[in-house]
């Protein structure tokens, strides 16, 4: 300890950058999060996060990593040279949404985390901020700072606050409440933030997505413009609708028997549905992905809000380890009591069933301006005309109705949002259909025409 706190004394002088995030450390007026940041500890393995909530406040506690994992690491054995290598912190990035601004913090392993909520501090002319201390962490080189002023935040900022620790400073603007939630491949922190804005966001627009600090796959959302439809069927309340076919890159998503894996399914169902839409509805369609490339789940609802889409539709493929489970099913986003939708929901947010129920315990706030009566007349609408269609044409196709379950990539769709399981690619009948051209056609008719559905109920 005394040889690191004298290292500390001579770093700091020197790194004039770092003095922000002393001086944060230092102005402690009180704490909305209650975390174990004892350095003398050998273990930090637990935060509890109390959560501000409309009614009441309530404590919710969150386990963080696992000591039979690489999360396991703890703070003594990442001290010094003779520590396991230290994980990176690979990116920082921020997206205004009209309701609420997500931070984004990936590393290149899981580590633990500790979160904190600083008063303002007018003697040091510090502003009210979070800030999370990465334990065995460093910041890979390009990664910066970045200049947020949305209303919400002012930036965010990262600092080496120590050989082994780096911090993540959110300075505040004006905010009401906010949750952190980790995700998994690549570990990432999600923090999204809530409040009243004093700007209005379209004039931010420009503004809205922060440079990557790592090079990454193209990701612009390819957007089918509307054409000239003449006498078609034109919506007078839905214009944009985002398809979302689910995984893709290192992340193939469910795999089925002789290679088949559903991130191809589901990309070749997407864009059937993309040109339906376009062609038959004639609104404009935008995808979160047309390629083979890997779209974090955060990220696909952030392109959702930032074009303004009207309807969100996440496309996937089902499995089971019981390989006679088949048919269709669709969800919207909501708490489940359902251990069938709650591992549907680990499978997709690509986490354990132990995670999905930390989600479930702050899912209600994240929900607080989720369209949950759309999405489900959405659900339903596109259930039963997907299902109808399948079964007319294919035969003994199992409809497994309308559910809920607590998917993180509907987290924080302003608009009316679902995820389709088209069939399930462990089971060999639904395996054999999916892979097939008609059938894939079909499916994507089957969900434009319960789209049409929702829309001709909304006059
Ligand atoms: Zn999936």
């Amino acid at each position: 300890m005394t040889i690191r706190n004298g290292l500390i004394i001579l770093i700091l002088p020197l790194l004039c950058f770092l003095l922000p995030l002393a001086a944060g450390a230092k102005g402690v007026t009180g704490t909305d999060l209650t975390t174990t940041n004892n350095l003398s500890r050998s273990r930090i393995q637990v935060c509890k996060v109390n959560v501000k909530d409309a009614a009441s406040k309530r404590t919710v506690s969150q386990r963080i990593g696992d000591s039979k994992s690489a999360a396991g690491q703890t703070l003594g054995d990442a001290i010094g040279s003779s520590g396991p290598p230290q994980a990176l912190v690979t990116d920082l990035r921020y997206w205004s949404n009209p309701d609420y601004t997500r931070i984004v913090i990936t590393l290149d392993r899981e580590v633990t985390f500790t979160p904190h909520k600083l008063r303002c501090d007018n003697q040091v002319s510090l502003p009210e901020r979070i800030y999370i201390d990465f334990a065995g962490a460093r910041i890979a080189p390009g990664v910066k700072d970045v200049s947020i002023g949305d209303g919400l935040l002012k930036s965010a900022r990262v600092g080496q606050y120590r050989p082994d620790v780096v911090r993540v400073v959110l300075d505040i603007e004006n905010i009401r409440d906010y949750k952190i939630f980790p995700l998994s491949d690549p570990f990432r922190i999600v923090i999204d933030v809530k409040g009243e804005r004093k700007t209005e966001i379209s004039r931010l627009e420009d503004t809205i997505q922060a440079p990557r600090s790592e090079p990454v796959p193209a990701k612009e959302p390819v957007r089918f413009e509307r054409e000239n439809t003449g006498n078609k069927f034109k919506p007078a309340k839905i214009r944009r609708i985002v398809v979302d076919p689910g995984h893709g890159g290192h992340d193939p998503g469910a795999m089925g028997a002789d290679g088949l894996r559903e991130k191809d399914i589901v990309l070749s169902i997407g864009l059937k549905l993309a040109r339906q839409l376009k062609e038959q509805l004639g609104v404009d369609v935008v995808m979160t992905r047309s390629t083979d490339v890997f779209i974090p789940l955060e990220e696909r609802t952030a392109i959702a809000n930032k074009v303004n889409a009207d309807l969100f539709l996440s496309i996937h493929a089902n499995a089971s380890l019981n390989k006679s489970a088949s048919g269709i099913e669709t969800y919207y986003l909501n708490l489940t009591k359902s251990d069938k939708a709650a591992r549907v929901a680990a499978r997709e947010n690509n986490t354990s069933l132990e995670k999905v129920g930390l989600l479930q315990n702050i899912l209600f706030d994240l929900m607080a301006n989720y369209k949950i009566n759309d999405s489900a007349r959405l659900a339903d609408n596109v259930q039963k005309s997907l299902h109808g269609k399948l079964d007319k044409k294919f035969g003994g196709i199992k409809n497994l109705g309308v559910k809920q379950g607590p998917f993180y990539v509907l987290v924080g769709a302003t608009m009316p949002s679902i995820l389709v399981e088209t069939a399930f690619v462990s089971n060999d009948h639904d395996a054999e259909l999916l892979t097939d051209n008609d059938y894939q056609e079909a499916t994507a008719a089957g969900i434009l025409e319960g789209v049409r559905g929702y829309i001709k109920e909304l006059h």
